[in-house]
């Protein structure tokens, strides 16, 4: 309706009714490039569904309502009995069902599996990132469970399923499952090894009770987690060891796991995060006593990767809604994209979405190709992208608001909820320290680590003379160990810009490559974005980059 003081012009209509997916050509081009030919055509229509889904006016307002209304805590019944229930808006469920159902937490044995997966994951949670959660942590727990043959045979289908099913029953009467993870305690979360909590065996093998407590164990309504606790040495081998605790046991009575409370975040709020306890509560040991860290690393490498999809699809969402703003707002007589300094910074934004797009999608294709060559590119690469790409995340985020100015700022743009998340994935599964110091043991301990990656980036030898040049200073750097722990964070960053430059001079078009290369590894760019040397041919970049309705 028309305010009767005034006409309403030069608001941009909202970014709605597209296809989130085949907006994204850099996803796109990643998914050709990764899928089986003859897959490609199935996996492009699945990803479309997904994307156009994901485009919705309703999807968007799941994603606000699941934000707006965050989960509430009921530890009690009427009656005073202990439940220890999270109730969530049916937006949430909405969200999960509509993932679940896409395939995000079934990846494992499917060919092109994780690349399909991934591009899903990346298209999806652009709609809203805290649900997020319990699918990486359902899809990162099968590499741990498969250590238990017995257990995985019984958990797998469950967990891979595309079915969802909410609410707490025994797990064998469900469809579906979700998985959670709980390591983080109160006086140590990098590192576990000060874990408290205890696990005492039963008589039956294989059974414990756990007694203790977790500081941080997110989708607490989800149908088991892996728990770490210690074993007393006395009675067994002892140590850390990795368990699957169900929520509801077998004969449909509720396993002890007392929520204390729900945390109150800066962001990520439709998740619930939540502080639990154990007494006497119920385990399944999966792999062996004192080997936990062990087991359970093979959910955190994957829930890594995830931190790198999740950074890359806010970075997206993000540069997506300052590139759609730009091209309807006017300003001093002109279309705000089309102001040099404004294109300037679009472009600069959008090379570091598209950056961490294509990494996060090569990383994706190294776990559908399984070989020893790229399991062990994966154990450096993994650790460096999560802390570069995390990293990255909220200044772009930031920057990418103000394009938007006043409006931006404004919770209904949607912007604040990307900020608010985007710190994030750069605390949860090892935060940015603890990322910089794996890639100094798998330097350490891992010598064919190191060979992958430089094979990895060597394939764009010879093809740009600023990614030559950081290649070889990168190996100067390399060279000379001492005092590496504390400039960690110095090598690992040159680490993960050489591997995306490689990448982008591989596969993307050359004015992205270009300026990549030229603003990140030869130098010729500011510390803030909007910095790229002006004879660049930033039109180009940012038109690749933008998402038509
Ligand atoms: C919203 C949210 C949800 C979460 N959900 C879960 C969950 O479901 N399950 C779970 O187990 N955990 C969860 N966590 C916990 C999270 O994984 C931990 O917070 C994280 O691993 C860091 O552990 P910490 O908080 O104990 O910090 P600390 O380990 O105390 O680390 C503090 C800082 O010190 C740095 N640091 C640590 N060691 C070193 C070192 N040797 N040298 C230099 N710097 C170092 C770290 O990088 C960090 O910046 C969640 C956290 C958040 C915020």
């Amino acid at each position: 309706m028309a305010a009767s003081t005034h006409t309403v012009t030069n608001q941009p209509p909202p970014l709605v009714g597209h296809d989130v997916f085949a907006a994204d050509r850099a996803l796109v081009e990643a998914v050709d490039r990764h899928v089986a030919a003859e897959a490609g055509d199935a996996a492009r229509d699945e990803l479309s569904g997904l994307g156009r889904a994901a485009g919705s006016a309703e999807a968007h307002e799941w994603g606000a309502q699941a934000d707006r209304y965050p989960p509430r805590l009921r530890t009690h019944d009427r009656y005073g009995h202990r439940i220890d229930e999270v109730e969530f808006h049916p937006a949430w469920h909405r969200l999960l069902d509509r993932a679940v159902s896409a395939g995000l937490v079934s990846a494992w044995g499917r060919p092109g599996g994780h690349v399909r997966r991934a591009a899903g994951f990346l298209v999806w949670t652009q709609v809203e990132a805290g649900h997020g959660c319990p699918l990486s942590m359902t899809h990162a727990s099968v590499p741990a469970l498969r250590t238990d043959p017995e257990l995985a045979a019984e958990w797998e289908p469950r967990l891979t399923s595309t079915v969802y099913e909410e609410g707490l029953r025994p797990a064998s009467l469900k469809r579906g499952v979700l998985l959670g993870m709980a390591m983080t305690e109160k006086q140590g979360g990098s590192d576990v090894r000060t874990n408290t909590t205890r696990a005492e065996p039963l008589a039956r093998d294989g059974e414990y009770v756990l007694t203790g407590h977790k500081w941080f164990c997110s989708a607490p309504m989800s149908d088991g987690f892996l728990v770490l606790a210690q074993v007393a040495p006395a009675t067994g081998r002892g140590g850390p060891t990795c368990f699957l605790v169900p929520r509801v046991l077998e004969d449909g009575s509720r396993n002890v796991f007392r929520i204390q409370r729900l945390k109150d975040k800066l962001g990520n709020r439709s998740n619930a995060s939540a502080e639990v306890e154990f007494d006497g509560t119920w385990a399944r040991r999966v792999g062996e006593e004192g080997r936990g860290v062990r087991t359970i690393i093979g959910m955190v490498a994957a829930t890594r990767l995830d931190c790198v999809l999740g950074s890359a699809a806010l970075m997206r969402q993000a540069v997506a809604q300052a590139i759609h703003h730009t091209a309807y707002r006017s300003a001093f007589g002109g279309l705000l994209i089309d102001k040099p300094l404004m294109r300037n910074v679009l472009a600069d934004l959008a090379l570091e979405s598209e950056a961490a797009t294509t990494l996060g999608m090569r990383l994706a294709a190294a776990y559908d190709a399984d070989t020893e060559q790229e399991r062990a590119f994966l154990r450096l690469a993994v650790p460096a992208a999560k802390f570069w790409v995390a990293k990255r995340c909220t200044p772009v985020v930031v920057e990418a608001l103000e394009c938007l100015g006043g409006n931006g700022y404004v919770e209904e743009s949607g912007m604040p909820r990307l900020l608010r998340e985007s710190p994030l994935n750069s605390i949860w599964e090892g935060s940015g320290n603890v990322q910089a110091l794996d890639v100094l043991r798998a330097l350490q301990r891992e010598p064919s680590a190191l060979n992958a990656f430089l094979q990895e980036v060597g394939k764009a030898r010879g093809a740009d003379h600023r990614l030559d040049g950081a290649i070889k200073g990168l190996l100067t750097e390399l060279a000379d160990l001492d005092g590496i722990e504390a400039r960690a964070r110095r090598l690992v960053e040159r680490m993960a810009l050489v591997l995306q430059g490689s990448l982008l001079v591989r596969w993307a078009p050359p004015e992205v490559s270009d300026a990549f290369c030229a603003s990140r590894l030869g130098g010729d760019g500011g510390s803030v974005f909007g910095t790229l040397p002006h004879t660049l041919d930033l039109a180009s970049i940012v038109e690749r980059a933008r998402a038509v309705a």
